[in-house]
């Protein structure tokens, strides 16, 4: 098997779906990569060589392409998560940094400020989430989230 583990978590979009990439294979005309629709319960499978050129034209799907805005408002909405994982920036701040940086068309697809702001909020508690009492003092380890003093957003 050729080294293309380089592919793996690779995605592809044709005709407005999104394709996975699942695996690859040797044949007689050389490499073939396996792409899978990305849509949950779809397996239509596209054949590609290492050039994207496609070899094998994928079946109709029996459900229609992710809405190009819905996904950019998942990837807006997962940067913010992200924001307010790693920095103590305050809720509000992090909701305009999200809304600021989607075009006005995805706007319409984001949860509102305060649904925004909730979402900030519950993955920080989640963060916060303190480990378990250790049961002696030479088990207790101090994350590295809480070595520091906490800002409240
Ligand atoms: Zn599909």
């Amino acid at each position: 098997m050729a080294a293309t583990n380089g592919y793996s978590g690779h995605k592809g979009i044709l005709d407005c779906y999104v394709y996975y990439f699942n695996r690859s294979y040797e044949t007689l005309e050389g490499t073939k990569l396996r792409w899978v629709c990305s849509h949950e319960g779809c397996v239509v499978p596209i054949l590609t060589d290492i050039n994207m050129v496609i070899k094998k034209e994928p079946r109709i799907h029996a459900h229609c392409p992710p809405d190009a805005a819905e996904r950019a408002a998942d990837i807006a909405k997962a940067k913010g998560k992200k924001i307010a994982k790693e920095t103590n920036e305050k809720t509000s701040a992090v909701v305009d940094k999200v809304r600021i940086e989607v075009p006005v068309s995805v706007l319409g697809q984001l949860p509102s400020k305060s649904a925004l702001s909730q979402q900030v909020r519950r993955t920080r508690v989640q963060v916060i989430q303190p480990p378990p009492n250790p049961q002696a003092l030479y088990n207790l380890v101090i994350p590295a989230r809480f070595a520091n003093i906490m800002k409240r957003g």
